[in-house]
């Protein structure tokens, strides 16, 4: 899932800033951006297939696993992500890492939504596979989380609010699910619309 606060990033809107900041700022800032675009670049992007394969089970907690988070945790940190699945990065099995500003990352294997508040709540989403989208979609406000960590030990999570939202995009990730699939007609119409140049452009 995309930043939440992705206007603080918006590449369109950094000229406006330049004059603020010293040289050091500026370097600093643009190798900010270069590392967005590269972390961008090997995230599958709409129209990619593998966006819509449903993801298998893992069954080996092994180094190749580890390697696998680490790798997507860092793709996710230098995209200025809150959340990125497995399938995202072309990999066809059940994991997804996230991170809220409550309590750190997370990286949470073959998870699945045990318990649903029955509160709903709408509000807008990114994804950094849907660059340039951010639509509104409706979800539980409360969701209980469970899996496995990447040594395969039990987790367990009780969300809420924020943090509820991001595990319910990434989950409907490893089911081939994106939030053009949960928006309403007329927003989806003007994501796709959106998208449509990107798509030719490849
Ligand atoms: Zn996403």
């Amino acid at each position: 899932m995309a930043h939440d606060h992705d206007h603080e990033h918006d590449p369109d809107h950094d000229h406006e800033h330049d004059h603020d900041h010293g040289e050091h700022d500026h370097e600093h800032d643009a190798e900010v951006e270069a590392r967005r675009r590269l972390a961008l670049a090997q995230i599958r992007q709409y129209g990619d297939p593998a966006l819509r394969l449903t993801a298998h089970d893992v069954t080996d907690f092994d180094d190749d696993l580890r390697r696998l988070v680490d790798r997507m945790v860092g793709l996710m940190h230098d995209a200025q992500g809150v959340g990125l699945a497995a399938t995202q990065v072309g990999v066809l099995r059940r994991l997804f890492v996230f991170e809220t500003d409550d309590d750190g990352v997370h990286a949470i294997v073959n998870p699945r939504i045990v318990e649903r508040g029955d509160e709903l709540e709408s509000d807008t989403e990114g994804c950094l596979s849907l660059q340039g989208v951010r639509i509104p979609v409706e979800r539980p406000t409360r969701v209980v989380l469970e899996g496995k960590d990447p040594h395969g030990e039990d987790v367990h999570l009780e969300l809420e609010g924020y943090g509820a939202r991001v595990v319910q995009h990434e989950l409907d990730h490893l089911d081939g699910v994106l939030i053009i699939d949960r928006t309403d007609d007329e927003h989806r119409k003007e994501a796709l619309s959106a998208l449509r140049p990107r798509v030719a452009l490849r």
